[in-house]
């Protein structure tokens, strides 16, 4: 198969490999997740100029293999800096957690526009991140995105069992996979105000950054929970940068 050039392939996850290469794990729009290998990437400063490092988006050269096997790195050029290079270690803190999310769920070799375009989004909120209180709202409304990528995210305004309006209120199912109207779950307490959730709607539609930080404060921590139940039928345990970002929020508490 001839060298393809493939454009954009966001940095994921860098590893060393041998003695002087590196596994480099891509996500692109046409191939999904794409694992390459970078020969000389860590012997020679000069051939890839530092720029194989995650949070970068990139164009890449790539010589494809028969499927199994390693591809071949065989050039890249820098196009962006999703992260940005003065970030604190809060907004690295969740800009990897979403980079780990994407390795998760990324389909080997298996084209994933929405999911390219919902990290090239996310990851680039957390550069400009202002406060350390921004943390939170941004997680839930990224982990929010993420879900509807993938088709598990349920309609806050739609009953989950009739399809009706949750008017006055919706109710969460105790399993936590989505919220009732007041008909289906009559003897429910944990209710949530319509205008709660029609606020929380209109924030997670938008994938403007300023969007995410204004989601109620009441409305997340309702969010942040259901969320990560959800989130756990795509990722079944929490990887090593999610430990990471909940150990330091924890400490902004
Ligand atoms: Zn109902």
């Amino acid at each position: 198969m001839p060298s393809q050039l493939i454009s954009p392939a966001v940095v994921l996850r860098v590893q060393p490999y041998a003695e002087a290469d590196l596994i480099v794990a891509l996500l692109t729009a046409q191939r999904g997740r794409l694992d390459v290998l970078a020969r000389g990437a860590r012997s020679s400063r000069k051939r890839f100029a530092g720029i194989l490092r995650p949070f970068c988006q990139l164009q890449v050269l790539v010589d494809s293999k028969r499927p199994g096997s390693l591809h071949s790195l065989t050039g890249a050029e820098l196009e962006r800096d999703l992260l940005g290079t003065t970030v604190d270690y809060g907004a690295l803190c969740l800009a990897s957690y979403l980079c780990e999310l994407a390795a998760h769920v990324a389909q080997p070799e298996h084209a994933d526009p929405r999911l390219l375009r919902w990290l090239v989004t996310t990851v680039p909120w957390c550069g400009e991140l202002a406060r350390p209180d921004d943390l939170p709202a941004l997680k839930v409304a990224a982990e929010a995105g993420l879900l509807r990528v993938l088709g598990l995210l349920p309609d806050l305004l739609l009953c989950g069992r009739c399809g009706g309006d949750l008017q006055p209120a919706g109710h969460w199912e105790p399993d936590g996979h989505g919220l009732l109207c007041t008909h289906c779950a009559p003897h429910q307490r944990d209710a949530t105000p319509h205008a709660v959730l029609a606020q929380l709607t209109a924030c997670l539609a938008s994938s403007e950054r300023s969007a995410a930080l204004q989601i109620p404060a009441t409305g997340r921590s309702l969010l942040e929970d259901r969320l990560q139940r959800l989130l756990r039928q795509a990722v079944p345990q929490a990887g090593k940068a999610e430990r990471a970002l909940r150990s330091h929020l924890l400490g902004l508490d």
